[in-house]
Formats: C-alpha cells, structure tokens, sequence
C-alpha cells in the first residue's frame, strides 16, 4: 500500500504534469501539420511554377539558403513564441530539425556560426535566441559553432520597415578577436530571412576576413513586408501571457 503522504505527492505531480502540459506546448504539438519545404537555392524564397522567386535580377553574396520553410503558420508562431516568451524547448526542436537539413549539405571544414544580437538587446530579452537554434542545429550536424561576430544596433529589425533594414549600416558587424575562422566554410544561422540585409552584412564581414565560403542557414523565409512585423509582436504579447497561464483559453490551437 502507498503511503498517504506519497499519495499526495503522486496527485500532486500529475496535477504538475498535466498543467504544464496544457500551459507549455510541446514542440511537435505545436508544429502540427508543419512541413517541411526548400526554397529557392540562392535566395530562399519560396518557389512554384507560376511565381519565380525573382532573385536573377540580384546578386547574393552567399552561395546558398539552407531553411525549413516558408514564414507561415504553424512555423512563425512557434519562432515568435521561442523568440519573444523564451520557449526553449521550443527552439531547440527547431535547431534540431535545422541540424538534420544543414548535416550532408555543407562542405568539410564548415563552422556554424549565429548572427550575433546586440548585447543590449540580449540583456532586455534574457535570451539569445539564434544562438540557442545554432548550438542545436551545430550538435545535429555534427559541426562546431563558434560566435565569431559581434554587433551593435539600435531598434530590433522586426520594427523596422523593409526599406530601413536595407540601410542597415556595414559597420554594425566585427569580428571578435581570436576567432579563428580564416579558410573556413560558415553556415550562417538566423531565425528568419527576410531582406537578407543582415545577412548580406554578416557575410560580406566574413569574406573579407578570409572565409572560403558562407551558407545561410534560417527557420523560415519571408516574403518581403512593406511594414514592421507588428501583427507578430501582438502574438507574442499574447503568447506570452498564454505562457503565464492567464489566456490560454482564448488563444487558437497553434
Ligand atoms: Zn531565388
């Protein structure tokens, strides 16, 4: 017979379990339905019969876009969620499945390293989110990562509008010192392409510091929005407090 005082503590941790269950989404309930689509090689956009992708017209300074999908449903809300409410396990799901794209598809030689966030930005989010999905998708493919770059800016890019982020200066990203990564092929990590400005910026820092070749390597491709993401930030809010367990009932089944 169970003793009554463990009896408590059994009822006790299926109340826990079954909670946190509901409050925390499991990644793969969270990403049901998601699957899984390449995008165009060079510029990572989706592309079908009908609509070319367009970027003949463009020159990239990588030589190609490693993604999971396109930024939609249920992806984009479970990036938001991972980037905005802390959602480790979260982002770990994702850099793992980004691990299994980028193992097999890069050259010998190749280091992983994530677009850096401003150190600011880092203490007010509590949470480094690209270098979390690099650390994941780095251990899945066997490679090593290595924070190599280092930046400052002001506004997050989510709140600016696609014209600001192509003026985003060449100058906000160095390199760190003692990094190490002359002669090596890099796979870029972010979380999500959109202009590819950040990229572009990031890349041609590393080319110039005698890097063979760089791959980028993102959650989710956007199509280019003429606004700020706000509709996304409003999500998160809500996420967040979702997280908190005060809305949970009102939210959509993501
Ligand atoms: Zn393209």
């Amino acid at each position: 017979m169970i003793p009554a005082q463990n009896k408590w503590m059994l009822l006790l941790d299926k109340f826990v379990d079954d909670w946190a269950g509901i409050l925390i989404p499991r990644p793969t309930i969270a990403l049901a339905g998601f699957e899984q689509s390449d995008g165009c090689y060079w510029c990572g956009k989706e592309v079908d019969e009908k609509n070319c992708c367009g970027c003949k017209e463009r020159h990239v300074p990588w030589s190609r876009v490693i993604r999971l999908g396109n930024y939609e449903q249920p992806l984009s809300t479970c990036i938001v969620t991972g980037k905005y409410a802390g959602w480790d396990d979260g982002l770990e799901f994702l850099g793992k499945l980004l691990g299994e794209q980028i193992r097999g598809s890069v050259p010998p030689n190749s280091i992983i390293i994530p677009v850096p966030m401003p150190p600011l930005r880092r203490f007010f989010r509590g949470i480094d989110h690209t270098a979390v999905i690099a650390k994941h998708a780095a251990r899945v493919a066997r490679l090593p990562m290595r924070q190599a770059l280092w930046r400052w800016d002001s506004a997050p890019q989510a709140s600016k509008t696609a014209s600001a982020r192509i003026k985003m200066k060449r100058n906000t990203m160095l390199l760190r010192p003692l990094a190490r990564i002359r002669g090596k092929n890099v796979v870029l990590i972010d979380d999500v392409l959109t202009t590819g400005r950040t990229m572009e910026v990031a890349t041609n820092r590393l080319k110039s510091k005698g890097v063979s070749s760089v791959r980028i390597a993102v959650l989710a491709v956007t199509k280019m929005p003429k606004k700020g993401k706000k509709s996304d930030l409003w999500a998160a809010d809500r996420l967040t407090g979702a997280l908190g367990g005060i809305q949970y009932s009102s939210l959509p089944v993501f």
